[in-house]
């Protein structure tokens, strides 16, 4: 069994004080000692053990980035690509192939996938499986489950989002068209069901109205926690927040209209809410910019102004009020909309960044969301997500200490080493004894 004894490291995650001065065996894949009695715990003349003295560099657990779509690439707004429809499935599969790989070396040790099409995600996770190829763990997606005319009929809308059963889109209509749905999705290989619940946060404008009725929803909920997947919800409207709370929904995506009935309601279900504030921040900054003036199809430019004015009004609001429903104790997470063009791939930790510096939320609580509450989602989550004996040894060497300057994350040749299972998926530096 290969042995890591990690000495000097300064232990930091979202659940424990900070331990500096500590050394951390890592057996296997697994987390065998941690202790800050630095000096002869865990000494070995095993040669098969490698001993590394961090120097006081950070050891931390791996990112868990719970909004992952493996497909996007550089996609524009108000495009049809944004369904996924511009090449063959192959293409999309080598693009989120890609993606992963990033996502890994950038501390990505587990991701939670938002939306996917042609067992995408469930093929990419049985290569990871495999061996065949490196990626995060996975919680994989489901296609966007949709009721007919959710967000976009009429012509003066965005055509192509109604086109029905085509790229990342299922449309379906009634509880047992939603239970069917969801059963070939899991069938699949989906982990986690994704349900367009209201427009907004990108999709038109915010209407304060829920896309799928009670019956639906309950529908859809009940049959994929039969079979032991998560449902989550692309929520912008208050209404669809409420409702998706009280169906039991389990991952409340963008949540842009949460208010604190919402935050009650949320509280109550248990449910995990991903704010993904940062894709609004970094389109409305774009546009402002004038960075795609002129990129905009023109057919979809009035839409589009219409969703950016809503976009304008809903971030604000949430962005105000999101200290208040971290501080109220509702379980939040991080993961966003990368691969668009506002934001790449491997840009994870500039939105814990973000939530810190300008949303000012306490580095701690945003570690812990990116890492702790992240791997709660998973069913073997008690087994990562923290710096603890016993569990899986996803872990990060950074420099700096995050609690202090959370920007030590954001800078790639600060981030020595990347484990995912006690294996060094990547070491840009040379850690030596
Ligand atoms: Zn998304």
């Amino acid at each position: 069994m290969s042995r890591i004894v990690f000495r000097n490291a300064n232990v930091v995650d979202g659940v424990n004080p900070v331990r500096p001065r500590s050394t951390v065996v890592v057996e296997g894949d697994r987390i065998a000692l941690v202790s800050n009695e630095g000096s002869a715990a865990g000494a070995s003349i095993d040669p098969a053990t490698r001993e590394i003295d961090l120097r006081g560099r950070t050891l931390m657990p791996g990112l868990v980035s719970c909004h992952f779509h493996t497909t996007f690439h550089d996609l524009v707004p108000g495009e049809a690509p944004a369904l996924q429809i511009l090449h063959p499935p192959a293409t999309y599969t080598i693009l989120a192939q890609r993606n992963l790989g990033i996502a890994l070396e950038a501390g990505v040790t587990s991701i939670v996938c938002s939306s996917t099409f042609e067992s995408i995600d469930s093929s990419l996770k049985n290569a990871i499986d495999q061996a065949w190829i490196a990626g995060p763990r996975m919680l994989c997606g489901s296609h966007e489950l949709m009721a007919t005319a959710d967000i976009a009929s009429g012509a003066s809308r965005n055509y192509w989002l109604e086109l029905g059963n085509c790229g990342l889109v299922r449309t379906t209509d009634g509880a047992s068209g939603f239970r069917k749905i969801v059963r070939e999705e899991i069938k699949q290989g989906a982990e986690v069901i994704k349900l367009s619940m209201s427009s907004g946060h990108n999709a038109g404008p915010t209407e304060e109205r829920s896309c799928l009725t009670k019956e639906e929803l309950a529908a859809a909920v009940a049959a994929a926690h039969d079979r032991g997947a998560l449902v989550r919800a692309h929520t912008a409207s208050k209404r669809s927040i409420l409702d998706c709370a009280q169906a039991g929904v389990d991952i409340i995506d963008h949540a842009d209209r949460m208010d604190e009935e919402c935050i009650e309601a949320v509280l109550k279900s248990g449910s995990t809410v991903v704010p993904s504030l940062f894709y609004m921040m970094r389109v409305l900054e774009f546009m402002d910019s004038g960075a795609l003036d002129g990129k905009i199809p023109a057919g979809a430019s009035t839409m589009f102004q219409r969703t950016l004015a809503s976009m304008r009004e809903d971030s604000a609001q949430l962005r105000s009020f999101l200290p208040e429903v971290d501080a109220a104790g509702v379980k939040l997470v991080c993961g966003d909309d990368f691969g668009t063009v506002f934001l790449q791939h491997g840009e994870y930790a500039s939105e814990l960044v973000f939530y810190v510096k300008e949303v000012g939320i306490p580095p701690k609580d945003v570690l812990r969301w990116a890492t702790r509450n992240g791997a709660d989602l998973f069913a073997n989550g008690d087994e990562f997500g923290a710096v603890e004996e016993g569990k899986l040894a996803d872990l990060l060497v950074v420099d700096g200490d995050p609690l202090s300057d959370i920007a030590c994350l954001e800078d790639a040749t600060k981030l020595h080493a990347v484990l995912k299972g006690g294996v060094f998926e990547s070491e840009r530096t040379a850690l030596s004894a």
